[in-house]
């Protein structure tokens, strides 16, 4: 019998990766994605059959909004009968954004959907883009036992596979761009692609695909530093529009404990804008209750991130409002993990 070769889409939205140079101009400007294979001929050694697509007008990951979250995972509904696996190249700078926030708008995913982009344009001499294109490529077309090794939604950067939603940018100079401080790789790209297959994530559902696009945009990300006024944090969380907070602490999740601080913290929950507490540190997370400056905040309901990243916090409280979860559930729901994003 034929052996079936899986059928790969790759889903170009912008970014540095599906950038070439013109050399009249010295400018970078998106190539054309339906000669992929012109460009980079070693595609045509991979053992999957590639479709392509793109985004009309390829965006820089800067201008990635929610709305354009939803472009994609409309994309990849549309297309997750009669494809086995996703590839979306985005720009760097906003990706572990996005990929984050893939992981929660598709609820059941039981296939591939791989992030990755790249420091260099694809025409550059010196150029990642192609290892992290063709990789990334090999690993949406892992299959086992007849079913794909990777069933989540994953980020390939530098010879690394990550989980997206436990991904952060931690370079714009080098190629190792990306990091999973608290969750081990699912992947590494030597001489063999080798999965790490006991952190893969499976899923019991046996439910269609489906996706959650009401978001709600009226999130913030609020950074603690030495010397905040008090004038600037009661501005912000009195903004009347506001439903959700992201307020990044100190360590272990550690904040000032003069009175005006708490106050205002107070009446925020009070006013049923939930607000979450991550910690500013690259890698470890909040312990609520370690210092006493913590667990005054531990009890006045301040909802507990653990190791959740900041990326992963934003998208998590857009999807979680956007359920219209009521406050009363609200804590608890949102410190329970649901696709591994944190421990
Ligand atoms: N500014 C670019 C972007 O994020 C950088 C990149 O592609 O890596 O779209």
């Amino acid at each position: 019998m034929e052996k079936r070769v899986p059928q790969i889409l790759i889903i170009y939205t912008g970014g540095t990766i599906g950038m070439v140079k013109d050399y009249k101009t010295n400018a970078l400007k998106p190539f054309d994605f339906e000669n992929l294979k012109t460009k980079i001929p070693e595609l045509n050694l991979l053992e999957c059959s590639l479709k392509t697509t793109a985004f009309e007008q390829p965006i820089d990951s800067s201008d990635m909004s929610p709305d354009y979250w939803i472009t994609i995972a409309e994309i990849i509904e549309l297309n997750y009968k009669d494809t086995d696996g996703f590839v979306v190249l985005t720009g760097t700078d906003t990706m572990s954004y996005t990929a984050s926030a893939m992981s929660f708008i598709l609820e059941n995913l039981r296939k591939p959907v791989i992030f990755t982009g790249s420091q260099l344009p694809i025409g550059d001499l010196r150029t990642d883009a192609k290892e992290n294109l063709i990789t990334a490529i090999q690993v949406a077309s892992a299959f086992e036992n007849g079913e794909p090794v990777v069933q989540e939604v994953g980020l390939y950067f530098e010879y690394k596979l990550y989980r997206a939603n436990r991904t952060t940018k931690v370079s714009a100079e080098q190629f190792e761009a990306f990091q999973s401080p608290n969750y081990p790789n699912l992947g590494e790209s030597g001489v063999h692609l080798l999965f790490n297959r006991q952190f893969l994530k499976r899923s019991k559902s046996e439910l269609p695909l489906k996706i959650q696009k009401n978001l709600d945009a009226n999130v913030v990300i609020l950074k603690l530093f030495p010397g905040i006024q008090r004038g600037l944090v009661e501005y912000i969380l009195n903004f009347p529009d506001l439903h959700g907070v992201v307020l990044e602490t100190y360590g272990a999740g550690n904040a000032p404990t003069d009175s005006w601080f708490f106050e205002i913290l107070i009446k925020t929950i009070q006013r049923g804008i939930p607000i979450v507490n991550v910690t500013q540190c690259i890698s470890g997370g909040v312990f609520m209750g370690l210092y006493e400056t913590s667990t005054r905040m531990k009890s006045i309901g301040v909802i507990n991130g653990k190791n959740i990243t900041t990326e992963s916090a934003v998208a998590k409280l857009k999807l979680m409002l956007g359920l219209k979860i009521p406050s009363t559930e609200f804590k608890q729901k949102f410190e329970t993990q649901i696709r591994g994003e944190m421990s």
